[in-house]
């Protein structure tokens, strides 16, 4: 059995201590499975189930009131996501037609 290399120092020379992983050279330790957790990517979906990437362009699925604001993003208006933050809700850092920069949920959006 081999081990993956050593995510601190890139070692090859990985022994295993019961659940732990040990690296000789740099002394780093750790779980295996939280390493697996580690390489899965963080995707979000929009409102069919599609997966967005930044730079996408999306349009709202619905209307969505701006929190601490009586403006209403209308079903239809266009945005282009800038990032994508791993969390809860509010994943998007959208720029929204008309509205300016502000963090939209991915499910409330569908890709244009
Ligand atoms: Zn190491």
């Amino acid at each position: 059995m081999s081990f993956p290399p050593c995510p601190q120092c890139h070692s090859q020379f990985i022994y295993q201590d019961q659940s732990l992983l040990i690296c000789p050279e740099c002394a780093h330790e750790w779980n295996p499975s939280d390493s697996i957790d580690e390489e899965k990517p963080f995707t979000v979906k929009d409102s069919n189930g599609t997966l967005l990437n930044e730079g996408d362009k999306v349009t709202m699925s619905k209307d969505l009131k701006i929190k601490a604001s009586s403006q209403v993003l209308k079903v239809g208006t266009k945005a282009v996501i800038r990032r994508i933050i791993e969390g809860k809700d509010h994943q998007l850092d959208c720029k929204v037609d008309g509205a300016g920069e502000m963090m939209i949920t991915a499910k409330f959006v569908k890709k244009a």
